[in-house]
C-alpha cells in the first residue's frame, strides 16, 4: 500500500537515503578515477536496455541507482579524461557535481521572481562582466551554450538597427541584411540567422589573412560592396578563438571599424574569451573585447562546469531587456514577496522557465578561484605549444599551421588521420578529432582540459607516431 502522498517521493527515506549515498559514492569514484576512465563504446543493446515502455512499471530507487550505475554511467563522452582533445570539450570540475546536486535538491526557477538563485546568477553575471570589461549598465543572461548566446545577442543588434519596433513588426518590410564572420568561423550564426527569419545566406564569410585573423581590408570592401547593393549591413562577429583551428579575429580591428561603420561588434568567444584569464602573450588575442556591443562564451568548455551553460552579455543592458521582456499580465511584477525582484532573466532571453545553471558555474570559480582557473587555461595554451614543438620534431608528422592558443592541427605524412583518431579513440589512450586543412585531412586537438599534463602530451603524440608507423608504406 502506498501512504498517501508518496506515490512519488520515496516510501521508505531511510532507504532512499542509503540507496543515494551509495550512488554519490560511485560518482565520486568516478569522478577520483578520471584518469583510468577514457571513452568506451557503448554496448550494442544499449538503446533496448534504456527504452521506457509505454506501461512502464515503477522500478523503484535501489534498482533505479543500480542502473544508472551500471548501465549509463560507464558509456559517458569520456572528455573528462586528460587526454581527451576532440572538438572542443570541457573536462568538468568535481564541484560541479555537486552543485548539480544542490540545484537539483533547491528546483529553483530562474525566470524571474525574488530568491536566493537570482542573487548567484546576477553574481556570475557581474563577475563575467568584469573579466571582459564591460561597463556598468551591461547586462547578461545565461544559456544552454553559446549557440542560443547568438541568437540573443544578435536579436538585440537587430533591435538596435530598426528600432523596437521589428518585435511588432516582423522582419517581412526590412530587406536584407548582412552580417560578417570570418571564414570558418561557427555554424551557430548561420543558425541564428536562420532562425531569426532572415536566412543564412545574410552571413558573408570573409577570408583570413596569413595570420588566420579575418582580412580587415576585405571586410572593408564586404561592407561597401553590400552597401552598394542595398543589402542593409547589421553586426560583425570577431570569433575569438575559432572552432577548427583556434584562430583569433584582431577584435581591437573590428572594434574599431563597426565603430566608424555604425556596426554591431559581436564577439563569439565561446571557448576564446577565456583567454581574458590567461598570462600573455595569450591574454592580449583578445585584446579589444571589452568594446563589444555582445559577447557570447561557454563556461562547459573552458571553465571546465559540467554540461550545459553558457552565456551572453550585452553592452547595452536596457536594449537588452526591451529586446525580449514580456510580461502578461499573470507575470507582473509585485513590489515585494516573492512575486518582486528587480531583475527577471525571462526578460533577457527566450526561456521563461530555467534551471539553477549558475550555481555549479559560482561553485567553480568560488572552489578553485581565479588564480587557479588562468593557470588551467595558461598551462592548456603552452601544452598546444609542446605538442606544436613535438610536431615539428617528428619524421612522421608535420604542423598544420602555427599555434596561437590551445588548438594544435597536424597532418600524417602517411596513413589516415581519421583512422588514426578512430585507432586512438577505441585503444582509450586519446581522444584527437579530424578536419581539413588546405584540402588535406589532419588531427586536431583543442586543449581546454585542466587534467592534461605535459606527460599527456608526450603520449598521446607519441600513440599518434606508433600508429602511423606502423602503417604499411
Ligand atoms: C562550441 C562553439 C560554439 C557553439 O557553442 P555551444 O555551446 O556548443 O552552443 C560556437 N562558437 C565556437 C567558436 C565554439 O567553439
Amino acid at each position: 500500500m502506498t501512504k498517501p502522498g508518496y506515490r512519488i517521493d520515496p516510501a521508505d527515506p531511510e532507504a532512499f537515503r542509503r540507496a543515494f549515498h551509495e550512488l554519490a559514492d560511485a560518482c565520486l569514484d568516478r569522478v577520483a578515477q578520471a584518469r583510468e576512465l577514457p571513452w568506451i563504446a557503448k554496448p550494442a543493446d544499449m538503446a533496448e536496455t534504456v527504452a521506457l515502455v509505454s506501461d512502464e512499471p515503477g522500478l523503484g530507487e535501489a534498482e533505479l541507482f543500480a542502473m544508472m550505475r551500471g548501465e549509463v554511467m560507464p558509456y559517458a563522452t569520456g572528455n573528462t579524461h586528460p587526454r581527451f582533445f576532440g572538438w572542443v570539450h570541457g573536462t568538468g570540475q568535481p564541484v560541479g557535481v555537486a552543485a548539480e546536486m544542490v540545484a537539483a535538491a533547491m528546483n529553483s526557477n530562474l525566470g524571474g521572481r525574488d530568491h536566493g538563485a537570482m542573487a548567484v546568477e546576477q553574481a556570475v553575471i557581474d563577475w563575467s562582466q568584469r573579466q571582459a570589461g564591460l561597463p556598468e549598465g551591461a547586462s547578461g543572461v545565461l544559456t544552454t551554450g553559446t549557440s542560443q548566446a547568438t541568437i540573443l545577442a544578435l536579436s538585440a543588434a537587430r533591435m538596435k538597427l530598426f528600432g523596437d519596433a521589428v518585435r511588432k513588426d516582423g522582419i517581412a518590410g526590412l530587406g536584407r541584411i548582412r552580417v560578417y564572420s570570418v571564414t570558418g568561423a561557427h555554424a551557430c550564426i548561420e543558425k541564428a540567422m536562420e532562425v531569426m527569419g532572415h536566412g543564412s545566406r545574410a552571413v558573408r564569410h570573409i577570408p583570413q589573412g596569413p595570420d588566420g585573423a579575418m582580412d580587415m581590408e576585405a571586410l572593408e570592401a564586404a561592407i561597401a560592396e553590400d552597401r552598394a547593393a542595398r543589402i542593409l549591413p547589421m553586426a560583425v562577429v570577431g570569433t575569438a578563438g575559432s572552432v577548427n583551428t583556434g584562430t583569433f579575429d584582431r577584435l581591437d580591428a573590428i572594434a574599431g571599424l563597426c565603430g566608424r561603420e555604425g556596426l554591431w561588434f559581436h564577439v563569439d568567444g565561446a571557448f576564446g574569451f577565456w583567454a581574458v584569464l590567461a598570462e600573455d602573450p595569450w591574454r592580449e588575442l583578445v585584446r579589444g573585447v571589452d568594446r563589444a556591443d555582445s559577447i557570447a562564451a561557454d563556461f562547459h568548455k573552458w571553465i571546465g562546469v559540467p554540461y550545459d551553460c553558457g552565456m551572453v552579455l550585452i553592452r547595452d543592458g536596457d536594449l537588452h531587456r526591451r529586446t525580449f521582456s514580456t510580461r502578461p499580465a499573470y507575470l507582473e511584477g509585485q513590489g515585494a514577496g516573492l512575486g518582486g525582484g528587480e531583475t527577471w532573466f525571462t526578460d533577457y532571453g527566450l526561456e521563461l522557465s530555467r534551471g539553477f545553471r549558475a550555481l555549479k558555474v559560482w561553485a567553480a570559480i568560488k572552489a578553485a578561484g581565479v588564480p587557479a582557473l588562468s593557470a588551467t587555461i595558461t598551462d592548456n595554451c603552452r601544452q598546444a605549444t609542446l605538442m606544436a614543438e613535438l610536431i615539428e620534431a617528428s619524421e612522421v608528422l608535420e604542423l598544420a599551421q602555427p599555434v596561437q592558443a590551445n588548438v594544435c592541427c597536424f597532418y600524417l605524412t602517411r596513413g589516415e588521420a581519421s583512422a588514426v583518431a578512430t585507432a586512438l579513440q577505441l585503444s582509450g589512450e586519446a581522444v584527437f578529432s579530424t578536419t581539413t586543412l588546405n584540402g588535406r585531412e589532419c588531427l586536431r586537438a583543442a586543449i581546454v582540459n585542466h587534467r592534461t599534463t605535459e606527460e599527456d602530451i608526450r603520449l598521446a603524440v607519441a600513440a599518434v607516431e606508433r600508429e602511423v608507423l606502423a602503417v604499411e608504406v
